[in-house]
């Protein structure tokens, strides 16, 4: 042999001995059942899978809140997902308009230019949610084909919470919407039917608290009837709707399904059936909430207004005189706790999707933020943080059921 094995360390000499606390934008941390899962492989054709995949389709229609039989998978992240449904829905010379109001909105505008769509970017000012008054005039004036907008853009932790309306408005126009909801989905409403949305996107490693890598798309009837009398050929051969239906809905072979990963986001599905939605959503809100109020109660200021804020990920200022890698290099070093930073934003991001809103994930992240700015200098107030974070909790009322 030419190229000899290189000496390399074993993953138990690479990783720490104790697993760091998954507190950032995502990836999230795991329930056992779906790490469990994720270890299984079986036939990608058999009958065992066809169970399985009958069971993640009718679970996703709850979390989707839709009665679509266009539920598809996707072997890829979350942005796989994201290029399936703009590939299939844009076809080249469609006018689209994006709703862009940071990273993950302004990825589906490219996705879009890239397919040939001839997009109009509707840029809303830096930390505000889309206005749907705007919105509606915007589609009126460029009567796009499609509309693409994120329910929550993870990079800047604002939340569009009028994207009802807005879809209402798109499909009262026949524009087709596509609604980006990885960090969203499960963690919050999105009701995709009675919004009228035609295509909805998430990823495995945010609100679904699965492992990342696998995804799934929902398709509408009108997105469906698009796709399948489109006479264009994809110039995508995986991301080709109709040929992961093969797959998904007559029990043959597209690609080889990442079988271990749909397991994974079976036993995810099945804890969110368990759990309901309208309790999950509690305890999100809750939890955020609560984690919110620490931070304030520590004495740091929260990047977006109220009005405009996202819940699944929040955004802290980075207070003056420190520096936001300090931050994440410390709290994980001496604490154990990853939290993100940001792409070009002075803040640092804590996530609050699936397992990280648990009540102990938080005020050990709470503990672990408040001691870290001390320990750089900064000021924190750590008894006031926990005593707020405690507060909310106590006095929470359950909006969801
Ligand atoms: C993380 C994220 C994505 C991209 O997911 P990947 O799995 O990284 O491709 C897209 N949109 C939003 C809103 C996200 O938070």
């Amino acid at each position: 042999m030419r190229i000899s094995a290189p000496i390399v360390e074993s993953l138990d000499t690479i990783l720490p001995e104790e697993p760091l606390l998954m507190m950032g934008a995502g990836p999230v941390p795991i329930p056992a059942k779906v790490a469990a899962a994720n270890g299984i492989v079986i036939n990608h054709l058999g009958e065992t899978m066809s169970r399985i995949i009958e069971q993640v389709k009718s679970m996703s229609r709850y979390v989707f809140q839709t009665e679509s039989s266009h539920i598809l998978g996707v072997a890829g992240p979350g942005s796989a997902a994201m290029e399936m449904a703009v590939a299939n829905l844009v076809a080249p010379g469609d006018r689209v308009l994006s709703v862009s109001n940071g990273f993950f909105s302004g990825r589906l505008a490219e996705m879009s230019e890239r397919v040939g769509g001839e997009v109009t970017r509707y840029t809303i000012v830096e930390g505000q949610a889309a206005n749907p008054e705007e919105i509606a005039k915007a589609i009126a004036e460029i009567q796009p084909k499609v509309l693409t907008i994120v329910q929550g853009e993870t990079s800047n932790t604002v939340c569009n919470g009028a994207l009802p309306e807005i879809c209402r408005a798109a499909q009262a126009a026949g524009c087709l919407v596509i609604v980006d909801a990885v960090c969203t989905l499960s963690t919050m409403p999105l009701n995709m039917d009675e919004w009228g949305v035609d295509a909805v996107i998430t990823g495995g490693q945010k609100g679904l608290s699965c492992i990342p890598g696998v995804s799934l798309v929902a398709f509408s009837e009108l997105a469906w009837d698009k796709i399948t009398t489109r006479e264009d050929t994809l110039r995508h051969w995986c991301l080709d709707a109709k040929l992961a239906d093969k797959f998904w809905y007559q029990s043959s072979y597209h690609y080889t399904a990442p079988v271990s990963g749909i397991m994974a986001i079976h036993e995810a599905l099945r804890l969110i059936c368990d759990e309901t939605l309208e309790k999950r959503f509690d305890r999100h809100l809750k939890c955020s909430l609560a984690l919110q109020a620490g931070i304030q109660g520590l004495g740091l200021s929260l990047y977006a207004d109220k009005a405009s804020r996202l819940n699944s990920v929040v955004g802290i200022n980075v207070p003056e005189g420190l520096n936001q890698k300090e931050i994440l290099a410390a709290i994980s070093r001496d604490f154990k706790v990853e939290i993100s930073g940001s792409f070009g934003l002075n803040i640092v991001r804590i996530g609050q999707m699936g397992e990280q809103c648990r009540v102990h994930n938080i005020f050990r992240t709470i503990h672990a933020l408040g001691s870290t700015i001390q320990r750089l200098g900064g000021e924190a107030n750590l008894p006031l943080g926990v005593a707020m974070l405690e507060k909310t909790l106590q006095e929470y009322q359950p909006q969801f059921g």
